[in-house]
């Protein structure tokens, strides 16, 4: 049977038989991976800490010829990320950037910008500000690694040149629409106001540690709004992370309101 060594990050993990868990990982020289490590959940394991999400680790594999699940042997923690899972919203932020990298990357395929885009996203949202913002940055910064980068300079439906005030975006063909073709209804699943159109360009090319501040709550909804459609759209099933922040924010919100 034969062992490797790689660098990974628990990206998701879950319960499996009856003692074991299943590990999404991803990895620095395999991209994603599926993992199982036997008998973590019994209570003398002394793996079952270095197995959390987001524990960056080195970890010992087996991998049986033809299978596509490798076998956990041994684990080295790197970085826990304890500063992540002190604090809700940081926590939030990190367990959606998780998800979204889950569902856009491919199995089993070395993506070396995806691995350095994950460390980064984990390192500032962990110490960092301006969390909102990173998340957004994420979202376009996966997009593009995935294939998916959205067109900013043109409209995706009638190809003119995007210039105005208001856009309006197509999930199913992936990109912003002019003024008059939004108009039309051609497809638009909600408008977008010319500084989020700047925002997104924005986002994409600046590294991650230079975001420094927020942006404005309505560019924040309308770009949160249009990669929640987008990625939807494209994976065919809702996202869960989002639902849990919207959810959880409605009750603060009412709380807050209460008082
Ligand atoms: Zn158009």
């Amino acid at each position: 049977m034969p062992m490797l060594k790689t660098s990974g990050v628990v990206i998701k993990a879950y319960d499996y038989a009856e003692a074991d868990r299943l590990l999404v990982i991803f990895s620095e020289e395999m991209g994603k991976i599926r993992v199982r490590a036997r008998g973590v959940r019994k209570i003398k394991s002394k793996q079952a800490g270095k197995l959390e999400i987001p524990t960056q680790a080195e970890f010992q594999l087996h991998c049986r010829p033809g299978g596509d699940l490798y076998l956990l042997t041994g684990v080295k923690a790197r970085c826990l990320y304890r500063g992540l899972k002190g604090q809700l919203d940081r926590w939030l932020s990190a367990c959606y950037c998780l998800e979204l990298l889950n569902e856009m990357s491919v199995e089993n395929d070395a993506q070396p910008e995806l691995w350095t885009l994950l460390l980064d996203t984990l390192k500032v949202l962990e110490t960092g500000s301006a969390l909102k913002t990173v998340a957004r940055g994420f979202e376009q910064k996966i997009l593009s690694l995935a294939g998916y980068g959205l067109e900013t300079e043109s409209c995706v439906s009638c190809g003119r040149e995007l210039r105005g005030e208001s856009y309006g975006f197509d999930p199913l063909q992936g990109g912003i629409l002019c003024q008059g073709c939004s108009r039309r209804g051609t497809g638009s699943r909600l408008s977008l106001h010319g500084d989020s159109l700047l925002a997104i360009k924005e986002l994409r090319e600046r590294p991650l540690v230079e975001y420094g501040e927020e942006l404005g709550p309505r560019q924040d909804a309308e770009l949160s709004a249009l990669s929640r459609i987008y990625v939807e759209s494209i994976i065919e099933r809702e996202l869960k992370t989002p639902r849990v922040i919207r959810e959880m924010e409605a009750e603060i919100g009412v709380k807050n309101s209460e008082l």
